[in-house]
């Protein structure tokens, strides 16, 4: 069985609390796109954690975690990672790197800077961790996959052939250093090294859990809206955020992937450039952003303060679909217990028409919050853990959210702890 944890929105959407929780229950966590350009939260009995390379089964001794074939692997950051939660006590878990994951080199990173620098104010606010370069590599076929490093002589083939290439667009377009190949395969090496311990043939391996029917799944990081095809393209991520995706970015039959569980925060918040239609600014913001997620809505990953806005109903439905959504866990709704009116988007208005369905980027730049306004609930939900027990206005906003996505509602979020939760 397979299920996917994936977002609805721009990101952020507090998966890594949702699939914590499902972490337990599973038998295989497996990462399928992305790599450290965004982080997971997650709040546990050994402290608070941001994740960007490791899958959140970390936590569980009984959980084999993949970085599958379809992740940007930055090996020193992996490594890090696993340093820093085994400091605080986590027992050395279990992973398994696909031999055919591709490595992120620290020329992506310095390609991810350069770009930004020159494109200078109509950057795209990347996190300049190398994705869009990596990705860029791994289509044009220059890319190396995790296996290259056990064959020195066609590595060193493949790095000079990178070398030549780079090193116009560095000479020429950037005025940079240039790569050096005995450089990189030093870089390469070290590695080896390193990473050797955790590689294997990871599409065997769940193949075999499938025919012996264990649990998995799928760890998705962003959210749809940043999905290269369905997302607010350019100013998206460079893999697909999709459950889709998970069957090609782990190796999964696409039919295995029957739950869909889609997070959808209570608001909106995003990051880097683009359209954002409810976003709202000044102190109407700035508070939103300091009483958002669990200490303020600041990047996991760059410490930038998130834009913010208002629960856009039209984007998030959208998201719902794309996702192919089976559930929705909905998150972090007890910041709006200090809202005396909770505006919600419900539709578009674009050159004077009303629309709720999401357009492409210029008809959305043009687009404005058409508002449905509903009575807050003025009080701190977190700590309850019945439907029951919440405030009616809370339950009419939940309901609000659930008929107009169309898709049940089967959590709530109302806290940023484990046990901060309501199954519905
Ligand atoms: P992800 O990128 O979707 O995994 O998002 P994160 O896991 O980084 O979550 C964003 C932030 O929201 C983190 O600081 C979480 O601890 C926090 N968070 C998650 N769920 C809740 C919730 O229900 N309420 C509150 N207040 N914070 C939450």
């Amino acid at each position: 069985m397979v299920k996917a944890i994936v977002g609805a929105n721009w990101g952020d959407e507090g998966k890594g609390k949702i699939t914590d929780m499902f972490a337990k229950e599973s038998d295989i966590v497996i990462r399928f796109q992305g790599g450290s350009n965004a982080g997971h939260t997650i709040v546990n009995e050994h402290g608070k954690f941001a994740l960007h390379q490791l899958p959140s089964g970390v936590f569980f001794d009984h959980v084999t975690n993949i970085i599958g074939n379809g992740v940007a692997l930055n090996i020193p950051n992996l490594i890090k990672e696993i340093k820093q939660i085994e400091e605080k006590g986590v027992k050395k878990p279990k992973i398994l790197v696909s031999d055919r994951t591709q490595i992120l080199m620290s020329y992506h990173i310095l390609f991810d800077k350069y770009e930004e620098e020159r494109l200078s104010k109509k950057q795209f606010g990347s996190t300049k961790s190398g994705i869009a370069p990596f990705y860029s590599d791994k289509y044009y076929k220059r890319g190396l996959q995790i296996n290259d490093l056990f064959y020195e002589d066609s590595l060193r083939e493949k790095v000079e052939e990178i070398c030549t290439i780079k090193n116009v667009t560095l000479k020429y377009l950037y005025n940079k250093p240039e790569l050096d190949p005995d450089e990189l395969m030093k870089e390469l090496m070290e590695y080896k090294r390193e990473i050797e311990p955790y590689v294997a043939n990871t599409f065997e391996f769940i193949h075999k859990a499938l025919d012996e029917d264990k649990k998995i799944l799928l760890e998705g990081q962003l959210g749809a809206l940043k999905d290269p095809d369905f997302g607010i393209y350019p100013y998206v991520t460079s893999s697909s955020t999709l459950a889709g995706f998970g069957a090609v970015g782990a190796g999964i039959p696409p039919y295995k992937i029957t739950d869909v569980i889609s997070v959808v925060k209570a608001y909106s918040s995003a990051v880097g450039a683009g359209p954002f239609v409810t976003e709202i600014f000044g102190e109407e913001g700035d508070e939103l952003r300091r009483r958002g997620g669990d200490g303020g809505e600041y990047g996991a990953t760059t410490g930038r303060p998130r834009r913010v806005g208002w629960l856009d109903m039209v984007a998030t439905r959208y998201g719902c679909k794309a996702q192919g959504a089976t559930e929705i866990a909905f998150t972090v709704l007890d910041v709006l217990g200090y809202l005396d009116t909770i505006p919600v988007c419900v539709a578009y208005e674009i050159d004077g028409k009303e629309t709720k369905e999401f357009p492409t980027n210029a008809q959305l730049e043009k687009a404005k919050p058409v508002f449905k306004y509903f009575p807050g609930w003025k009080s701190d939900i977190r700590g309850i853990k019945e439907y029951k027990d919440l405030p009616q206005n809370t339950k009419n906003y939940i309901k609000f959210v659930e008929e107009y996505i169309g898709v049940p509602i089967k959590l709530i979020s109302n806290g940023p702890r484990r046990d901060d939760i309501i199954r519905l």
